[in-house]
């Protein structure tokens, strides 16, 4: 299996640490807001690479994180004139009601930065100890950057002073490029922890690489963990901080891979709260249904960034259509028996040169031609229809998509007056017909279809689909 290494800038053979075991850590959210599309994307590309590597018979631990200590999270809670408690508890289960619409599975475990300061607290000595970090004049203790070699080689930044934002620029550093591990208590109504190096809260970079080693790490090998993975604006500086503290506190590399996903622009540009085209996953999921939008997100390679439009969540939709197709022209029970093995490999094939979704969707798109084929020819090949049912619960397995009833499909994004409406005119054309009055039931059919609905007469009744 191929996957792209950020670090190296190339495609390289994946070789777990331990055999069959992976152990990957995306970083999670900051549960101050609604998520956005960036998060969704982020979550279903790991999804997809977690679902991926079970398929080639590994075991997966994945971590992801919740930030529920942050800047923002108090700025809000101040403007909610709510707890910060409420506040995280809040969109920590909004982020989890999300994750499930859009068909991402849970982490195997998804610690919190406020159930983990001891661990913090544990990386912070030892950074202390080792020298690697100091204690500034105002208590606030901060990464000392020159004492590791390595630090940028992550993020292959070379001129490093530019890219770093003043922003934020504390007189107490020693250098430029220094950063928090600890921030101390300075205001009246902030939020913080008491610890032996006084009160205060934990910096961000520091949280993730505790919470690795607490619940994660390897401790006997080269490296911490197999994969870590996160969006692409997370490489520096979090992702580069991340591995200067580890490899610092535990004198070895804390991530053997590392995986970044691309944006998502709307309107072209990049989408953060900031340029204010913010586009919240809750908004999306009022559009579309969350199997659609997931479709989306994972038709794109998912290095590439994607620009969101509805069109093309239209015209994708379309191809989900053709899956669901055939699904419902095979009313028979999987065998684990009857499989296609040439279609599994080529599949899965595509996907482990580092997730090529291009190539494995064009091969779904030629299966699914091919099957309708061997049926128009043999409608009843009942190992034709097994071998494409096994086909279609592969394809469920490795891209979480396919899983509904064909006829619940066709139904997405019609409200229940609508429905109620179908159905009484599926009835009056039912009555015309027994009446054999053609020229009225010719007019609701069309009636119908001038509204995106297609009816169907089969063995069970007549059935209905919409489709824009
Ligand atoms: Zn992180």
């Amino acid at each position: 299996m191929l996957i792209f290494d950020s670090s190296k800038k190339q495609k390289v053979e994946f070789v777990s640490i331990v055999p069959n075991v992976v152990r990957i850590y995306v970083c999670g959210p900051t549960v101050y807001d609604n998520a956005h599309l960036g998060h969704a994307r982020s979550a279903i590309a790991f999804d997809l690479l977690q679902r991926i590597l079970e398929a080639n018979g590994y075991e997966v631990i994945f971590v992801k994180n919740f930030t529920d200590i942050d800047d923002k999270i108090v700025k809000k809670s101040k403007e909610a004139d709510k707890s910060v408690d409420e506040i995280t508890a809040t969109y920590t289960q909004s982020y989890l009601n999300d994750m499930e619409s859009l068909g991402i599975r849970r982490p195997t475990l998804e610690p919190k930065a406020t159930q983990n300061l001891e661990a913090i607290f544990k990386m912070i000595k030892t950074l202390l100890k080792n020298k690697k970090a100091y204690i500034a004049k105002n208590g606030d203790i901060y990464m000392k950057v020159k004492e590791d070699s390595k630090y940028g080689t992550l993020s292959n930044r070379i001129n490093l002073e530019s890219q770093i934002s003043r922003i934020g620029e504390n007189e107490f550093k020693e250098d430029i490029r220094d950063f928090a591990l600890w921030k101390i208590f300075n205001k009246a109504d902030d939020v913080a922890y008491d610890s032996e190096f006084g009160r205060g809260r934990p910096g961000w970079h520091i949280e993730c690489s505790s919470m690795i080693e607490e619940h994660l790490a390897y401790k006997d090998k080269d490296y911490s963990i197999d994969i870590h993975a996160g969006g692409a604006d997370l490489l520096f500086p979090h992702h580069e901080n991340e591995a200067s503290q580890s490899r610092c506190a535990n004198n070895k590399e804390l991530a053997k891979y590392w995986i970044h996903n691309g944006f998502v622009n709307v309107n072209g540009e990049k989408m953060s709260k900031s340029l204010g085209n913010s586009y919240f996953i809750k908004d999306a999921l009022k559009i579309y249904d969350g199997e659609i939008l997931r479709y989306y997100l994972l038709s794109m390679h998912y290095r590439a960034p994607i620009n969101f439009s509805h069109n093309d969540i239209i015209q994708n939709k379309k191809r989900l259509d053709r899956l669901y197709r055939l699904k419902k022209r095979l009313n028979v029970e999987y065998n684990e028996n009857i499989l296609d093995t040439a279609f599994r490999d080529e599949f899965l094939g595509a996907l482990n040169d580092d997730m090529n979704i291009s190539i494995a969707l064009s091969i779904l798109d030629s299966m699914i031609s091919n099957y309708n084929d061997l049926l128009d020819k043999n409608p009843k090949d009942l190992a034709t229809k097994q071998k494409a049912i096994s086909n279609i619960i592969f394809i469920n397995q490795l891209l979480g998509i396919g899983e509904k009833d064909p006829i619940e499909y066709f139904h997405l994004g019609v409200d229940s007056d609508t429905k109620a409406y179908i159905e009484k005119k599926i009835k009056e054309r039912k009555i015309a017909r027994e009446n054999k009055d053609y020229a009225l039931s010719d007019r609701i059919r069309d009636e119908l279809k001038a509204k995106n609905i297609s009816l169907m007469d089969t063995k069970d009744g007549v059935v209905w689909e919409y489709s824009e």
